[in-house]
């Protein structure tokens, strides 16, 4: 019998975390064959709900969940982890700077990323959905100095899955015929999905699509402002997608990515396309073995490379902030 995984969840009594454990615990996140054990980190108020989720888990009788634990000790929650799902963050309320964000998120950030360093396992795997994603995860990763740079990563799968949808619609056929589409730079309204090295069934998507101006006012803005769109339909933010997203973005990670095809993840910067060594920016990534690499050589047209500069400007501006408030 396999050794099981641990998986640990940040924010685990919240909206994504309540999506997300029990695909986890089914085995979507790893295999059908791969158990589990879930370690729940919250903060103390956060703690009575959190064992309401685990006592549902339980009744769901899963054979591939072997144990449950809850606290709200960084250290205990990491201890031995091999995965790690950061999905707790302070929210941006309304009035607030994005220096009060960023400080707020530093001191949740920081100590995490502390005791990941101290405590995971060698092989862990860290995933930060919590926003802002990316600074989040740079925060995290500068508090690992004895963590490989590249396990900490942060969610664009969700945009990527969002933008594969708005083009199988568009072109009438459905997202899997879709492959080789990048989301670049930031998970924020920066971000930029880029068709034109993609494929509709087999030909350039877009030549299929043929329509900049579509691309520039249609495609580009519903894919950075889905979120708000789904607020105002919903009254409540993206949770079940976001759960998805994260289940997608492991999965990928741990299993490969198809032959021919890439995937969307915010990874430590080598300099490829011009992104600053260091940064923790979206790229084309493919993986294989539990290792990742960028694409590389991919042409950059003007049109992409004024709104990849822009997102990556942004992702610099975070930096140098995080830097000032000594947070990396
Ligand atoms: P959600 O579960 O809805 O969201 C959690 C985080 O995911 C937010 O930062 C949110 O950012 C982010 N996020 C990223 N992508 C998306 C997306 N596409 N759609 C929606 N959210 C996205 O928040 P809840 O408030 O329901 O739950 C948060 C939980 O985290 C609470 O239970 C709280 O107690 C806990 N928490 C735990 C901490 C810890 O473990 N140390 C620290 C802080 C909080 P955005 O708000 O920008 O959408």
């Amino acid at each position: 019998t396999r050794t099981p995984v641990n998986v640990t969840v940040t924010g685990a009594a919240g909206q994504i975390g309540y999506a997300l454990l029990f695909r986890i615990a089914s085995g979507h996140l790893l295999g059908s064959d791969v158990p589990v054990n879930l370690r729940l980190l919250e903060i103390p108020q956060g703690l009575k709900a959190a064992e309401g989720t685990a006592m549902e888990l339980d009744d769901c009788a899963f054979p591939l969940l072997r144990g449950i634990e809850i606290t709200d000790d960084p250290n205990v929650a990491f201890a031995g982890a091999n995965v790690a799902l950061l999905v707790g963050a302070r929210p941006r309320t309304a009035g607030m700077e994005r220096g009060d964000l960023l400080s707020a998120n530093g001191g949740i950030f920081k100590p995490q990323g502390k005791a990941i360093n101290d405590n995971a396992a060698d092989d862990i795997k860290v995933l930060v959905v919590g926003n802002p994603a990316n600074t989040n995860a740079l925060i995290a990763q500068a508090a690992a100095p004895d963590v490989p740079a590249e396990r900490f990563t942060a969610m664009t799968r969700l945009d990527h899955n969002r933008a594969l949808s708005q083009l199988a619609k568009k072109t009438g056929t459905t997202v899997s015929d879709i492959k080789r589409l990048t989301i670049w730079g930031n998970h924020s309204a920066t971000q930029y999905p880029d068709i034109f090295h993609a494929e509709v069934s087999g030909k350039n998507a877009a030549e299929v699509v043929n329509d900049e101006q579509w691309l520039a006012d249609t495609f580009i803005p519903t894919v950075a402002k889905r979120g708000a769109a789904i607020i105002e339909a919903r009254g409540a933010s993206s949770a079940a997608s976001a759960a998805n997203a994260a289940i997608d973005h492991v999965h990928t990670w741990v299993n490969g990515t198809a032959a021919g095809d890439w995937t969307s993840m915010g990874i430590v910067s080598d300099g490829s396309y011009g992104v600053p060594a260091g940064l923790i920016s979206s790229f084309p990534v493919t993986t294989k073995d539990g290792a990742f690499e960028i694409v590389q050589g991919l042409d950059i047209n003007e049109f992409s490379r004024a709104r990849i500069d822009a997102s990556v400007k942004e992702l610099e501006e975070e930096r140098d902030a995080v830097r000032a408030l000594g947070l990396i």
